[in-house]
């Protein structure tokens, strides 16, 4: 495979002035010179592998990993405390890429080979029909898969140049959507179907070939580092920020989603950063993750640095996140319960900065909640596209520009709905609803409802369902309501084949 493909450009856009997005909040008509947009997406993040605290007080966790390009961007930027996005990969990203909620997309598991799902047995339950190739676009209509105009497609047809670096994972082998390239992109660099690499090191290809492992992971299109000691997060780094200097040679608006396979399995030294926690005493494995860590705080560093190397930093919108909260096989993310595939704050509350120079305010903390559908609709806004009638989908992403403007501004009065109908790795079948500061889990299998107020009690220790019958009954109402219109579906039991009912119906006195 070549080491990128670039798609021949529609437009090219006039720059008749550059700069547009300095001075004072907030700019009234659409810039003459669009803003550049970096999302910095990190795989399996949770929110303490950092030294940025999303919480009131520092955790141990953050006093153990070193993340100093982070605490940058949380010194020059807004810190988001209460961000949300899926508890697994390939949901949180095609809602990125369409605004969609999960809920309404129904990838609401990991994608990887066609017409299959990764689903593993329950005892009782069947999951439900979904569409288990990932993403496509409204002209490419294939089975088993949800068609949406993806948000790089409004932006080339903007004029960006658009730029995707590193882990894809939107559609299953072999459909459209596992090529970056037809949803949107003009550039793809290491993106395709898989959802992890088969080996972070150079020296193996970025291959698990050398472990006797599954060829289906191998990292494709980074073959001038085969052989090589280049990490792969350093290899996607280097890659990412050569596109950045060709669209600015260029004279071209980017968008460039750097989605890093990293911290994601496998957990593999990243050799530039391990002895320091080494020396530290770290165990050996936390060791391995502190490093990974690292390695990819230092991409974004290298990104910061080429921003202002090229003067571009200024002009452009930074976003950082995650795509789920840590796996379980890293160290918990305490303060918070559960992990990766839960319904608890462990699982779904990421990490997430953004700077945008001039519009946000330098190191403040935003409280608000969002969600990754949301970046949707806020880029097109921070590029001034009117996206409403060129979309084929319904979007459930609001717009967080008004954050971005004043950091204590939020949709105050929302709900945010998490859908998970599967069985995997342990975790059952679950959907979930927060509104205002409580949060309502609706456990598939046996009907049970878990009320928490995850501000007070951000651990969910303290399940309040029995105390609040009332608030149980309105938010299973609205948890009800809202995956019935969004078309959610609900897994089956085994015993009769009939749906397991929404939470609404469980909720219901009788
Ligand atoms: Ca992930």
């Amino acid at each position: 495979m070549p080491l990128r493909r670039t798609l021949a450009r529609l437009a090219v856009v006039a720059v008749v002035a550059a700069a547009a997005c300095s001075g004072p909040p907030p700019a009234p008509q659409r810039p003459a010179r669009p803003p550049n947009v970096v999302v910095f997406l990190v795989d399996d993040m949770g929110t303490q592998e950092t030294s940025v605290p999303f919480q009131t007080v520092a955790s141990e966790l953050n006093r153990v990993y070193r993340t100093p390009a982070m605490e940058r961007l949380a010194r020059e930027g807004t810190r988001f405390t209460q961000a949300y996005a899926s508890a697994v990969c390939s949901p949180s990203r095609i809602s990125l890429l369409t605004g969609m909620n999960v809920a309404r997309h129904g990838v609401t598991n990991w994608t990887l080979r066609q017409d299959r799902s990764p689903d593993q047995p329950h005892p009782t339950l069947q999951p439900p029909d979904w569409p288990r190739n990932g993403l496509t676009t409204p002209d490419r209509p294939i089975a088993g898969t949800v068609a949406a105009t993806p948000l790089p497609a409004l932006l080339r047809a903007a004029g960006y140049r658009t730029i995707h670096v590193g882990k894809a994972h939107f559609g299953a082998i072999g459909t459209p959507g596992a090529d970056p390239c037809t949803l949107g992109f003009d550039v793809n660099v290491a993106g395709h179907a898989a959802g992890g690499p088969g080996s972070y090191h150079g020296e193996h290809n970025y291959s698990a070939a050398w472990r006797n492992g599954d060829r289906i992971w191998d990292v494709p299109g980074l073959e001038r580092y085969h052989g090589t000691d280049v990490n792969l997060t350093e290899a996607l780094t280097r890659e990412a920020i050569a596109e950045l200097e060709r669209a600015h040679r260029d004279r071209t608006p980017f968008f460039l989603h750097l989605s890093h396979y990293a911290i994601h399995a496998p957990w593999e030294d990243d050799a530039r950063f391990r002895a320091a926690y080494d020396r530290a005493g770290l165990a050996p494995r936390q060791a391995t993750l502190a490093s990974m860590i690292e390695g990819m705080d230092r991409s974004l560093a290298d990104v910061l640095a080429a921003l202002d190397r090229l003067g571009l930093t200024d002009d452009t919108v930074v976003l950082f996140l995650s795509d789920n909260g840590s796996p379980a096989q890293c160290p918990p993310n305490l303060p918070l319960r559960g992990h990766k595939l839960s319904p608890y704050e462990g699982g779904v509350r990421v990490p997430m900065l953004a700077r945008w120079p001039g519009v946000t305010r330098a190191g403040t903390t935003s409280e608000a909640c969002v969600v990754v559908d949301d970046l949707f609709p806020t880029i097109l806004e921070c590029a001034g596209i009117d996206w409403r009638d060129r979309v084929a989908q319904t979007v459930d992403g609001v717009s967080f520009v008004p954050t971005l403007r004043d950091p204590g501004t939020g949709a105050a009065d929302r709900a945010l709905v998490w859908h998970y109908p599967h069985q995997y790795s342990g975790q059952a079948p679950w959907s979930a609803i927060r509104r205002g500061d409580h949060k309502l889990v609706h456990h598939h299998a046996d009907g049970r409802l878990e009320l928490f107020d995850v501000v007070t009690d951000p651990g969910e220790h303290h399940d309040l369902a029995a105390h609040q019958p009332t608030l149980v009954q309105q938010l299973a109402g609205e948890l009800g309501r809202l995956l019935r219109e969004r078309g959610a579906r609900m897994p089956t039991r085994q015993a009769d084949g009939s749906p397991v009912p929404f939470a609404d119906a469980v909720a219901t006195p009788r």
